[in-house]
This record gives C-alpha cells, structure tokens and sequence, in this order.
C-alpha cells in the first residue's frame, strides 16, 4: 500500500523537475528583452561637482551576467553581477575631471543564450570652477513709478538669482540664451514710499554653490501733478457699466496670464509709441479726483491723434486680452516676455488678432476710441512689469 503511493508521487515529482527544467530552458532560448539599469546619481544633462555618488539599480526578468561603466570611454567599473536584481554604488571623483562635458555609459548582458544586451549614455557637465558674480553697479537710484533694472555678471549660467523687494520676489534671467549676464526688471509704483536699503540678492549656481550679492537701492519722491476738470458724462458711464465686464475680471486675467508670461524677451530693441503722437494729454501718475472714481493716480500715458487712427503694437509679444471692460473699453493687453505687458484702452474697435496670438512690432491692433470711462477719443496706453504699471515713456528713450 505504501509502496504504491510512493511510485505515483515519485513520478508527479519527476514530472514536475522536468517541466520546471524545460521551462527554464525554453526561457533561455527564447529569452529577447534587453537589460535594463538604472542609474541613480547622474542625469543626462546635469551639472555636477565634487564627489558624486552614484548606484546601478536592476530588477531584471533574467539574470544580468555582467555590468560595464565606463567614463568617456575609459572602464571605470566592471561587475560581474549573475543576478536579477541588484544595486552596485560607486562614486565619481569630478575633481579629477576637466570642466565640461563628459560621457557616461553603462553596458549590461544577461546571461541567456542570446547575450540580450544593452547600453545607455549619460551626458553630464563637470563643473568644479568657483561661482563669481557681480552687480554692473552698486548704487540704483529711482523715481517713484519708474522700473528698476538691475544687471548682474557670472561667470556661469545660474540655476537661479532672486531679489526680493516691495515684499516680491524678482527673478534674474540671461539677456540672451547664452548669456551669463543676468538681468531683472522690478517695478517701482508710483505710489510706493521713497526709501534707500540695501538689498540682497541669493543667487546659485547648478551645483549649488552660492552667493549673496547687495546693492544700494534708493526710491526718490517723484512729484505728480494733480489734473483738473476730468469728468465723464453720466449717461455715458452708465452706458459703459451695461456693456463692458467689470475692470476686476481683467486684474484677475492679466494675474493669471503673469503666472504663464516667458522667462525670455520677446521684445526686441525699443518699445515704440504705439499711435502717431500728436500731443500727450495726460502723462504718467498724474492724479485725478473724480465723482465716480474718487482719488487714483493715472498711470498709463494718454496719447491724442484725430479719432479712429490706428494703434499698433509697441513691441513683439502675444495677445493675452482682447475684450471690453467697464473702465477701460475695448482693451488689449500684450505679453513682452519676462512679465511686461502693454495694455491699450478705450479702442474704438479691434483689429484681427486673436488671444494667444503672437504678433509683431506694429501690428495693428484696433483704432483709437473712447469706449470705457472716457472722456474723448484717446488711447489710453499701460506698461506693466509684474502686473506694476510703471512709465511707459522710459522703456521708448531705453533699450532693455
Ligand atoms: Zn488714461
């Protein structure tokens, strides 16, 4: 009795050692996918300094035989692993390596019968040099509602420079892609207090070495006028209220595109007028007491033409808004890059461009009116750095 039972049980577990067997070896022939490892420690593209410890990662679904590194074609690590899963640390000494670029590649086989293998190139920069920066000046002095551009030289690209100001962030960028000169454009408001502070910029370079750069900044008083006689026609504000959207769905839009302006120009060279100027009627900052509005200072600039002539483009950029607001009329408002904006207000009507469309230097982009609270045919024209109107007069006699 025992004995008969002991026969079919050998025989299901020879049959089983078989099959496993088989399938082991029918793995090993038909076994195609390639390694793979990872490599924690270096990414293709990054920078990196001093010692760099690194590690080859694998979780195969066959066994890896072995695992070659080597670093700008010379070996630098050679294992033989015989495992499915494995994690192999090792460190690189950039220091012994030139600034610049190098080449990283990692070749693994497995140990079946096709030798599946495979090879991944990592591109890394070495970067051991000290990070130097500088202010091209040291003392900023500035009017009350005029924009404070600051510049800075490195001698490497920075991962990033900050400044924080009027309780705001500003952010430095290259002046052109490959530049290591820094710039920043932070705006004063025409109501902000005057005061001198030294302030302090934090900047860090890709391998994180870092740097606090001061600069003496002073806000002088600026002297606005206050305008007289301003007022709008009380049927006509009436009118305006029933057909534009109110003014604070536009804050709201212009702070919501601010999030998603380029951190690089658009703009190229100077801002031009954007009508044909035959006089200016009301400049930047002045102040206005009216019965609708009560107490605001003006701050945009009121260019004059004979009514309907066309407005255009001050500079490249991409149309955010394109609508009809209660205070501004038909309003369109352009993205310059780096958080400038152009706003043109009380249009009479708008030329055919579309919001997200980007536009050249004087595209047309509708005719002069006086749609919105206004008083007579003008373009009203806004020039925003962080959503902050400043003077826009500056940024046509500057190239930024
Ligand atoms: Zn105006």
């Amino acid at each position: 009795m025992i004995n008969r039972l002991k026969i079919p049980f050998f025989c299901v577990l020879s049959l089983l050692f078989f099959a496993w067997c088989g399938a082991k070896l029918f793995k090993y022939f038909t076994y195609h996918q390639p390694p793979i490892v990872t490599l924690k420690g270096i990414d293709d593209g990054g920078f990196y300094a001093r010692q760099t410890p690194c590690e080859l990662i694998a979780n195969n679904d066959y066994k890896i035989s072995t695992v070659n590194v080597t670093l700008d074609g010379t070996q630098l690590l050679s294992n033989k692993v015989k495992a499915r899963q494995f994690n192999v640390p090792f460190s690189i000494d950039t220091t012994t390596l030139p600034d610049g670029q190098h080449t990283l590649e990692v070749y693994a086989v497995d140990s079946s019968y096709h030798s599946n293998n495979a090879t991944t190139s990592y591109r890394f920069i070495v970067d051991n040099a000290p990070l130097r920066a500088t202010f091209l000046d040291s003392d900023y002095t500035v009017d009350q509602g005029k924009t404070l551009h600051m510049k800075l030289q490195a001698n490497k690209k920075l991962a990033h420079a900050e400044v924080k100001l009027f309780a705001t962030t500003y952010s430095f960028y290259p002046g052109s892609p490959d530049s290591t000169l820094y710039e920043c454009f932070i705006p004063v408001d025409a109501e902000e207090r005057p005061f001198e502070q030294i302030i302090t910029t934090d900047i860090e370079d890709p391998v994180k070495n870092k740097l606090s750069l001061h600069a003496n900044v002073q806000v002088k008083a600026f002297e606005f006028k206050k305008q007289k006689g301003f007022n709008v026609n009380a049927d006509k504000w009436a009118q305006e209220k029933e057909s534009g959207i109110d003014s604070k769905v536009l804050k709201e839009a212009m702070q919501k595109w601010l999030q998603e302006s380029p951190k690089h120009k658009l703009w190229n060279g100077p801002f031009e007028y954007p009508i044909e100027v035959q006089r200016m009627t009301t400049p930047f900052g002045e102040i206005r007491m009216t019965p609708e509005r009560g107490r605001y200072m003006h701050k945009g600039i009121d260019l004059i033409n004979h009514p309907k002539c066309v407005t255009w483009a001050a500079q490249h950029g991409k149309v955010i808004i394109k609508d009809r607001f209660v205070i501004s009329g038909n309003t369109v408002v352009l993205d310059h890059g780096l958080g400038v904006f152009t706003l043109y207000a009380h249009l009479e009507d708008f030329a055919d461009i579309n919001v997200g469309e980007t536009i050249k230097k004087g595209s047309p982009l509708g005719r002069v009116g006086k749609t919105g609270y206004a008083s007579g045919y003008h373009l009203h024209w806004e020039l925003l750095v962080n959503n902050v109107s400043v003077d826009p007069l500056e940024w046509l006699s500057k190239v930024y």
